[in-house]
């Protein structure tokens, strides 16, 4: 079993404030949570920026991700250390993904730049149901959409900020590694937790 928060933006994103060097060493020093998505904005750098910086570390993980600001809203694309071309659509950022073994998550769907009820008519395979940055109401709202949907819930802080990192995350019964951890959304066998306290 792996506890990883799947939704982290650094300050390549732009509008976040975190620090590749820090998040590593948090996620270090971490009891529980070793392993993290990383999901900027329309950018690979801070994946890979970061991953480098936790090659030093044995048990931290980092896996690749990004947030595609397509036409409709957000999409986020696991497993993928390639940037779309831009610009996109939500059926675009589909094909993208499928052709490369991505796993595709609709993130918050209900808050702004989310897909909202949209996110049906599309091909994807996990829903955001617990996004640290959503209130209570935004990601009922996603789970209700994930069972209509028949789609597993995945969780992720969607940290802009140090303090919010690995609030929630996902525990997916996967080895320590991408394929093992991509195999597992797809078969939905995941969890979503919030940090207690
Ligand atoms: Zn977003
Ligand atoms: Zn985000």
């Amino acid at each position: 079993m792996i506890r990883i928060d799947l939704h982290v933006h650094t300050f390549y994103s732009g509008d976040s404030k975190v620090s590749p060097r820090l998040l590593v060493d948090i996620l270090n020093s971490h009891p529980l949570v070793k392993a993290v998505a990383i999901t900027d904005h329309d950018t690979l750098e801070g994946y890979k920026t970061t991953a480098k910086l936790a090659k030093s570390y044995e048990d931290v993980l980092v896996i690749p991700g990004i947030e595609i600001s397509a036409f409709e809203g957000h999409v986020i694309v696991l497993g993928v250390e390639e940037k779309p071309v831009y610009p996109m659509n939500v059926e675009e950022v589909v094909d993208f993904a499928r052709e490369r073994d991505g796993v595709i998550v609709v993130p918050h769907p209900y808050r702004v730049c989310g897909l909202g009820d949209l996110a049906k008519g599309f091909d994807v395979d996990a829903v955001e149901t617990l996004n640290y940055r959503c209130n209570r109401r935004e990601n009922e709202l996603a789970e209700k959409l994930a069972k209509e949907m028949n789609l597993p819930g995945v969780a992720g802080s969607d940290a802009h900020r140090h303090d919010e990192l690995l609030r929630v995350y996902t525990e997916i019964e996967a080895e320590h590694d991408l394929s093992s951890i991509l195999k597992g959304l797809r078969r939905g066998l995941v969890k979503v937790k919030a940090l207690k306290g």
